[in-house]
């Protein structure tokens, strides 16, 4: 991987469940990829998921979409989308799940990297943070190459209450989680805007008030939502979906876009040795930068808090 922007950028799509499914659906209607291969060990369900997405081909950009139970169908991918794993089931964690997916990764991800050695790896399963840790030790790229959804999701979710509390558009509002994709996750209200006015100094004047009380009911609807989704359907896919195919189109259109992603920070407020969430620089080459974001006290206590708490389930698991 130089940076160089493939002419028919190939989109590989492991895992063919709920979320791989409905990710290669999005890419296809965002136009992210020429080529969106799914890879996964259930034959038939890959078989019938790629002759769904083939029918609807007649109303998406140009594109074709292939899949297989042998991972050869990856080859020579730009990018490579890990979905593939045990999901969360109702009152499970997402760190319950951290055993089971890193040990999938340790054969998957050198797998993967055979048939496509120059992809860039973004993670999906859940632990997602852990995970991104564990194929970056398991693939030996650089830190770029290999980081995860992350927060991405998440954030989406805050804008949207913040949107519907505000009644302004959820494009207009610019704010982040950072930390884990998890229960620590913590919202970074302090550089938060709804068009150029800070979100702390909002007022009734658009709409409803933002103060200490909304702010902790938006946060309980962020970390709740999944927990809420999976009870009544199973699975959350499509916000995933499209979260995950706008981290795709970012890459391949090396649109150099801020993105909450999780990477392996370095000294990120003195926090080393771990993968989490904060607004990032992500373009063809993957992660290019990890913001420098202001944070207030409480947000950088938080961030430290986040980083012990994924820590802890890596070493758990043996990383
Ligand atoms: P699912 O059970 O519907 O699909 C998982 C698929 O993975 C199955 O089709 C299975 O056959 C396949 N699979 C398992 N092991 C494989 C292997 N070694 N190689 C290839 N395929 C393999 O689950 P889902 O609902 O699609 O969720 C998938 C993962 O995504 C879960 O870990 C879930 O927690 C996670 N998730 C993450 C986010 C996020 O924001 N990061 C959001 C939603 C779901």
């Amino acid at each position: 991987m130089n940076g160089a922007v493939a002419a028919q950028p190939k989109v590989a799509i492991v895992g063919a469940g709920s979320v791989g499914a409905t990710l290669a659906y999005a890419c296809l209607i965002k136009g992210a990829g020429k080529t969106v291969a799914l890879y996964d060990l259930n034959a038939d369900k890959t078989r019938a998921e790629v002759l769904d997405l083939n029918h609807g081909l007649q109303f998406v950009p140009t594109a074709n979409v292939m899949g297989s139970d042998d991972i050869e169908v990856c080859r020579d991918a730009d990018v490579v989308v890990i979905t593939a794993g045990a999901k969360q089931k109702p009152g499970q964690t997402r760190l319950d799940l951290a055993e089971a997916n890193v040990n999938m990764c340790r054969t998957l991800v050198p797998g993967l990297l055979e048939v496509a050695p120059d992809a860039i790896l973004l993670l999906v399963t859940n632990p997602v943070d852990v995970l991104t840790y564990a194929a970056l030790k398991f693939s030996g790229l650089p830190s770029r190459r290999v980081f995860g959804t992350g927060t991405v999701l998440d954030s989406s979710r805050l804008r949207v209450l913040i949107a519907q509390r505000a009644d302004v558009a959820v494009r207009s509002v610019h704010a982040y989680i950072a930390g884990e994709h998890g229960d620590s996750e913590i919202p970074l209200w302090s550089s938060a805007t709804i068009g150029a006015v800070p979100l702390l100094a909002w007022d009734a004047t658009a709409g409803a008030r933002l103060d200490d009380g909304a702010r902790q009911e938006i946060m309980a609807g962020v970390v709740n939502a999944a927990e809420e989704i999976i009870r009544g359907k199973g699975a959350t896919n499509y916000a995933i979906g499209l979260a995950g195919a706008r981290v795709v189109e970012a890459i391949i259109h090396d649109e150099k876009a801020v993105l909450p992603v999780t990477s392996l920070l370095d000294d990120y407020i003195g926090i080393s040795d771990v993968c989490l969430s904060l607004p990032s620089i992500v373009g063809r080459a993957g992660v290019h930068t990890v913001l420098p974001v202001p944070l207030s006290g409480d947000e950088a206590a938080g961030l430290r808090q986040s980083a012990d708490t994924v820590r802890g389930v890596i070493h758990e698991v043996g990383l």
